[in-house]
């Protein structure tokens, strides 16, 4: 007995079910022909469409596989502009004529799918008469089962575009900028004199931070079912003041939520690594191991999906808004990017010799450049209505970007400007391919929280995305912008080796034009004081606050040509895509305002006027009683104050949606929230028809 148990391999239950559900390169390898299992596996390490000869080969086999696996249907899964996901359903059944079906699934309808798209926004670029979408299998990202309660479906990463193929979608211009992003730092690798074993990409590591409450208490607040965040509630006398939620004990009820997550996450092959409790009371974070970066926002967008339904099996809702509660910490989402080159190696991973130190020096520098020239853009990408409240408010990096090194990476690249060979901090020289940097310790990286993106040991994170975004656009905009400072360093190392310069020296010598022109980006300090702010000022960094002042970096000249040059979006495309989230950015005002207007009238009001109208009675009868009534009375004049104000606050907010006034919608929504606030405070609790800040942060 104990020789079998010895000799045996235990096979964990994770590694049994991990990737279960997905169609795979191991299981791929099982089903397809060689020819064909080659073909697409270098398709889906490199990008590209599928070659049709083995479309037939892999669609069939993908449906043999799926309907093993209980599908029923099939769905072409894609990412429109509205901000979630998207799908139709197809069953696999083509009846056979003599009342019995057969289950099928074609080449094309692998590849290709036409959902009608005239109801997702194209911001004008699809006039109706061509109503038609198209969706496109991305087969770097693979197909996937979905399961439901009775059944399951096969799901299909695809790209949407328009009849001339417009991109319709966030997936598109990921791909693109992947592509824009490769193939200059093909270029760089060649320059570096590296052997090629990859085509070089982008890594990320999303984590993900998000709220749980009971599915009672969500139930009861129509602001988060209609906005999902809170537009009404007083902060409770204790909230996230004594820090004791941050990786405390996980309470039972989440961790069985959280196993529940994991494991379906595993079965999709998403490498779920780390969950943990967050800042605020009832809140939490997810972060999985780093992947591809397609397939990493691909996870991330899945990962968003499960977590809402899983917490609906456990009567709990997860809340994916990036400010549901005012008064504590929001969700955000950190964006964990770096880059692998042609040698299949981090190229931010700092110096182990001299060679690797020149090119993370060259990568870093990239960076910086990029995040200076393009800092507009970066905040464009992570505007939105819900990040709005987040940005800038003390508890999220303020809406003006500048990059954290940390004071030994400062150190080596203030030297690297000045050309000086010797350095006391970090005991090395720093000319170029001679010598190396030392590793940096995590602890000289990592430890600033307040920046907006920071360099964590061997990648950048860039903290301002909102936790209900999907993390596609922040990456579209960094992939492109670092693609064009490669190019732009590329080009003059090339003009330079040309002219038989020592590439050494010539590459010291672009890095220090870098450094010089765009260390004013570079900040290490605490972002959050109102120094920094007039410092920022002073170096004259962009500041925009809110999503209207940041889009419009969408619509400079800029933007428009660095996106065409790229072939990531073009002109037409962009312009449309500032229009969509300008739109969305009014309507989500526009439902916000509705909906506190209907909960200040129908809920908050009459629960005002309830106990005024109780206080009243009490008075008039405490007094017929020969009884005192001065506590009565002055709780009656601070309830009636209240009503009058909360009264003038509800016509204020009436008159603004009537003249679609965002604006103005955004300030009446304070005037009600503050006379209700303070009416929450003084209405017996029986009275109240709200759910408190109290019982749906602390009762879970
Ligand atoms: P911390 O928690 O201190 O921020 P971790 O190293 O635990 O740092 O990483 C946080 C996230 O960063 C994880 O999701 C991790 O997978 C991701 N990450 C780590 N290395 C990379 C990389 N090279 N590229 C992209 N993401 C990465
Ligand atoms: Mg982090």
């Amino acid at each position: 007995m104990a020789k079998t148990v010895k000799s045996k391999k235990i096979v964990s239950a994770v590694e049994a079910m991990y990737g279960e559900n997905v169609f795979s390169l191991k299981v791929m390898k099982e089903c397809l022909s060689k020819k064909a299992y080659e073909s697409l596996s270098k398709t889906m390490n490199e990008g590209g469409v599928i070659d049709p000869a083995i479309a037939g080969e892999v669609a069939a086999s993908m449906r043999d596989w799926a309907v093993s696996k209980g599908a029923t249907h099939f769905c072409h899964w894609f990412q429109p502009l509205t901000g979630s996901t998207a799908e139709k359903h197809d069953s696999f059944i083509a009846p056979d004529g003599q009342g019995g079906v057969a289950m099928e699934f074609s080449a094309k309808e692998l590849i290709q799918g036409e959902p009608d798209a005239s109801s997702f926004p194209s911001g004008g670029l699809r006039a109706t008469f061509e109503a038609r979408g198209y969706t496109a299998w991305d087969p770097t990202s693979p197909a996937f089962i979905k399961e439901g309660e009775d059944g399951t479906t096969l799901c299909i990463p695809t790209i949407f575009c328009g009849y001339h193929g417009e991109a319709l979608d966030k997936k598109t211009p990921l791909l693109r900028s992947s592509a824009a992003l490769s193939k200059q730092m093909d270029r760089a690798g060649k320059l570096f004199n590296v052997k090629p074993v990859t085509k070089a990409y982008a890594t990320l590591g999303p984590e993900q931070e998000y709220f749980l409450i009971d599915k009672g208490y969500y139930e009861q607040r129509l602001d988060l079912i209609q906005t999902g965040r809170t537009l009404f509630g007083r902060k409770p006398a204790r909230h996230q003041q004594m820090e004791d939620h941050y990786f405390g004990a996980i309470r039972p009820r989440i961790l069985a939520f959280m196993e529940d997550l994991d494991q379906a996450l595993w079965k999709l092959a998403m490498p779920s690594k780390t969950r943990h409790n967050e800042v605020s009371p009832a809140q939490f974070e997810i972060a999985p191991i780093y992947e591809r970066l397609n397939v990493a926002v691909d996870h991330n967008l899945i990962c968003m999906e499960m977590m809402r339904q899983i917490a609906d099996k456990h009567g709990l809702v997860c809340l994916l808004h990036e400010k549901p509660f005012a008064g504590v910490n929001g969700s955000g989402k950190h964006n964990n990017w770096s880059l692998v080159g042609t040698d299949g190696k981090n190229w931010l991973h700092p110096g182990a010799n001299p060679h690797e130190n020149a090119k993370f020096l060259f990568t870093l520098c990239a960076v910086i450049k990029a995040v200076d020239v393009h800092a507009d853009l970066l905040r464009a990408a992570v505007a939105s209505p819900g990040n709005d409240h987040r940005l800038g408010a003390n508890e999220a990096p303020p809406a003006i970007i500048s990059i954290f090194l940390g004071d030994q990476l400062t150190d080596i690249v203030e030297q690297l400007e000045k050309g000086e060979p010797k350095s006391a901090k970090s005991g090395g020289t720093i000319t170029l391919g001679v010598d190396v940097i030392p590793t940096l310790p995590r602890d000289a990286t990592d430890r600033n929280r307040t920046s907006p993106f920071a360099f964590t040991g061997n990648k950048f994170e860039f903290r301002a995305v909102g936790s209900n975004m999907s993390p596609a656009a922040a990456n579209v905009v960094l992939n492109t912008i670092v693609a064009e400072a490669i190019d732009e360093m590329c080009t003059q190392l090339e003009a330079d080796l040309k002219a038989k310069k020592d590439f050494n020296k010539s590459l010291q010598a672009i890095l220090q034009a870098i450094i010089k022109k765009h260390k004013r980006v570079i900040f290490n300090g605490d972002n959050y004081t109102e120094e920094w702010h007039q410092e920022a000022e002073r170096r004259a960094l962009p500041n925009k606050k809110t999503t209207p002042e940041a889009l419009k970096a969408y619509e400079s000249e800029k933007a428009l040509a660095l996106f065409e040059k790229y072939a990531v979006l073009s002109r037409k495309e962009l312009l449309s895509r500032y229009e969509i989230y300008m739109h969305n950015y009014k309507s989500v005002l526009s439902y916000e305002a509705e909906c506190a207007m209907t909960i200040a009238a129908t809920q908050i009001l009459p629960a005002g006027l309830e106990y005024q109208a109780n206080l009243a009675s009490t008075i008039n009868s405490v007094e017929a009683a020969g009884g005192k009534s001065k506590t009565a009375k002055d709780s009656l004049i601070k309830v009636s104050a209240l009503i009058e104000e909360l009264s003038l606050g509800i016509a204020s907010l009436e008159s603004a949606i009537e003249a679609h006034n965002t604006d103005k919608m955004k300030a009446a929504m304070l005037e009600v929230r503050k006379p209700a606030d303070e009416l929450e405070g003084l209405i017996p609790a029986d009275l109240w028809p709200l759910p408190t800040y109290a019982e749906m942060l602390f009762l879970y």
